[in-house]
């Protein structure tokens, strides 16, 4: 690492879910920043786009721990290794009042955006333990810090990535891996406007009138963006970050509501 504590080269990392969306800025940023960056993701098509832009990808289900295991063995013959592992992956999950919920989606929820991040340390701890400084980032959200009315299973679920963050940097922190959380506020892209869309059909209210209340969550009055969010990624996973453990870091515009 230079000086200014943000050059990647000779890092390896892996990004989950990271063909689109929050994942693809992450990973991109790494690779700007001189990193050899694999991504998983389970869309195809998106794996494609990714290799193409110079990536090593391949297509996995982070739900699915047989799927997780081969993956770090992809990893370990593309990239020689792992110094940090991004668990950005996570669904939405299913928006209405508790009663309403179906059991099949609450649980598809917490397979995805907490059983995946599971599986991801299981599996990624034999590489990470051999590199000399070795880092996990986990995505949250500020739904993991604040409750949120009509997204109980993605609330719930988000609040569980940071138990399992701040439990694992005590578990891992001995062994000089670190392993913190970004919390987002609502990111700009196609996922916030579904949710926004979805929230809206709940409260019988005009989307536009609840986009306006999701921008004014943050105290900015305006969404965040994915870049945002792989800024704070460089940070937590490199030197500059050496005594940062066991956090989860809110990159929100300070939002203390959320709709
Ligand atoms: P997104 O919905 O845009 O999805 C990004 C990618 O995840 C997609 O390419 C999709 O194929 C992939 N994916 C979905 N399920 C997967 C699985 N089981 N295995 C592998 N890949 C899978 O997501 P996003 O908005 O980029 O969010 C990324 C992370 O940030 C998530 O953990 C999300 O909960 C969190 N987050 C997002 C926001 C937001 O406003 N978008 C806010 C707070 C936190």
């Amino acid at each position: 690492m230079t000086a200014h504590g943000l050059d990647y080269s000779g890092r390896r990392v892996l990004v989950t879910a990271g063909a689109a969306g929050i994942g693809l800025a992450i990973a991109s940023r790494f690779k700007g920043l001189g990193a050899s960056v694999f991504v998983t993701d389970v869309d195809e098509g998106a794996v494609e786009r990714a290799e193409r832009e110079g990536f090593a990808a391949s297509v996995s289900d982070v739900s699915s721990e047989a799927h997780v295991a081969e993956l770090m063995e992809e990893v370990e013959s593309a990239l020689g290794g792992l110094d940090v592992l991004v668990n950005n992956a996570g669904i939405a999950g299913p928006t209405g009042p508790i009663d309403q919920l179906d059991g099949d989606a609450w649980r598809r929820t917490f397979d995805v955006n907490v059983h995946g991040q599971f599986y991801a340390v299981k599996h990624a701890l034999p590489l990470l333990r051999l590199s000399d400084a070795a880092s996990i980032v986990n995505l949250s959200s500020a739904a993991g810090r604040l409750g949120m009315a009509g997204r109980s299973p993605y609330s719930a679920s988000k609040w569980a990535v940071v138990g399992l963050t701040k439990t694992l940097a005590i578990e891992l922190g001995g062994e000089g891996i670190r392993v913190n959380a970004i919390c987002p506020g609502a990111v700009n892209g196609p996922r916030i406007s579904a949710v926004i869309e979805a929230k809206a059909g709940m409260l019988g209210r005009p989307v536009e009138e609840v986009s306006e209340l999701y921008h004014a969550q943050s105290s900015m009055n305006r969404l965040v963006e994915p870049e945002d969010i792989a800024d704070m990624a460089v940070f937590l996973a490199g030197p500059l970050a050496k005594n940062v453990n066991g956090q989860a870091m809110a990159v929100d515009g300070n939002t203390e509501k959320l709709y």
